[in-house]
């Protein structure tokens, strides 16, 4: 491994100092920790895109949380870098999402918005810290610092604030880690990639519709001149052609940010927390490539009238939970109970939701 990748040895460590494990480092430990608990198993039944009831062949946030381990694991290998830890925050970094997807996290943080707000990147810092009981010893896994610092992509500077040293980097704009860095980009790669395929499944973006994305069309109609025109084939070339796409994001952000680590002449961790900008990041001309996919995929899966259906049902169901829970906190589970902060257990529990529990909690109020 490189100096500057995430070791035992420059690792700020956990908060409750542990003994060594005999037979794995510390960040294969967090990554089982983060596997063994109730968040992740219940992430399979958290929306992506589609509802959970839309179909069985659809990315969930489990499998979506899988496929961004992988491909952040094979750039971090790339790089000489920490594996285990980019695979860690891979997994963990979807866990505060509430169910049905950005829909509920926005009814839920409208709910919330006189009583702190929600956001999905803090509560999956306060799944990891807080909410999983599972030690005698203290609440939360007890991570090391730097899952920690990965899980907490984004955060706003009130909430920054109030987290001591895992806040500082948005308070005076350093950086995490290059293996947090990775995620963040293996995070954007995946989903706008597997989006593009879920929404071609469908039936919302047909092949009509996908060759309007020229970073589609050009890989497309390349690809396309090796195929007989029939059905099967017509799907088999869509999915070469996402694959030569997803190759090629992967292969320039490798390359791209061993050039722009090696420009910087970059030898230790500080210096990667320290530099003016962020070190893993695509070329310019395959950033715009993403950014356009991102902006078809808003305006032609996220926003079509389907997918709309799903989303304003969600916002219902989250806001008529909250009212509930609002006026019958007695009903809520002792776990999640705490009672001086009413609104914030009521947020934790809702955001815990699967998309079947809500609904079927939803129902049985009705
Ligand atoms: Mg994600």
């Amino acid at each position: 491994m490189k100096k500057y990748a995430v070791s035992e040895k420059n690792s700020l460590g956990r908060e409750y100092p542990e003994n060594k494990s005999p037979l794995r480092n510390d960040f294969q430990r967090d990554r089982d920790r983060i596997i063994h608990s109730s968040a992740f198993r219940r992430l399979m039944y958290k929306t992506q895109v589609f509802v959970n009831h839309e179909g069985d062949m659809f990315r969930t946030r489990l499998t979506h949380s899988l496929e961004v381990s992988q491909i952040s694991r094979g750039i971090a290998r790339s790089l000489g870098l920490n594996e285990d830890l980019s695979e860690t925050i891979a997994l963990a970094h979807d866990l505060g999402h509430t169910p049905f997807g950005h829909a509920g996290q926005d009814a839920l943080n409208q709910c919330m918005k006189d009583h702190g707000g929600f956001e999905h990147n803090y509560q999956s810092l306060r799944v990891v810290d807080k909410l999983e009981k599972r030690y005698s010893n203290f609440s939360g896994l007890n991570l090391t610092f730097e899952s920690r610092e990965g899980i907490l992509k984004h955060c706003s500077k009130k909430n920054a604030s109030l987290l001591g040293r895992i806040g500082e980097r948005f308070l005076n704009k350093t950086h995490p880690s290059l293996e947090a860095q990775i995620v963040d980009i293996a995070d954007s790669i995946a989903y706008n990639i597997h989006d593009l395929e879920d929404g071609y499944r469908s039936g919302i973006l047909p092949i009509s519709k996908l060759n309007q994305l020229d970073f589609f069309a050009k890989h497309y109609n390349y690809l396309k001149k090796d195929f007989d025109s029939n059905e099967a084939n017509e799907k088999v070339c869509v999915y070469e052609t996402l694959r030569h796409m997803i190759f090629l994001l992967i292969n320039d952000a490798t390359n791209n940010s061993k050039k722009l680590i090696s420009e910087a002449n970059i030898k230790t961790i500080d210096e990667v927390r320290n530099h003016k900008t962020t070190l893993i990041n695509l070329s310019e001309p395959v950033q715009n490539y993403l950014n356009d996919c991102r902006i078809f995929l808003r305006a032609n899966l996220y926003e079509h009238p389907r997918v709309n259906k799903m989303t304003s049902d969600a916002q219902r169901i989250i806001i008529d939970l909250f009212s509930y829970y609002e006026d019958n906190f007695k009903a809520l589970p002792n776990d999640y109970k705490i009672h001086e902060k009413k609104y914030r257990s009521i947020a934790d529990f809702l955001s815990g939701m699967t998309d079947r529990f809500a609904n079927e909690i939803h129902k049985s109020l009705n």
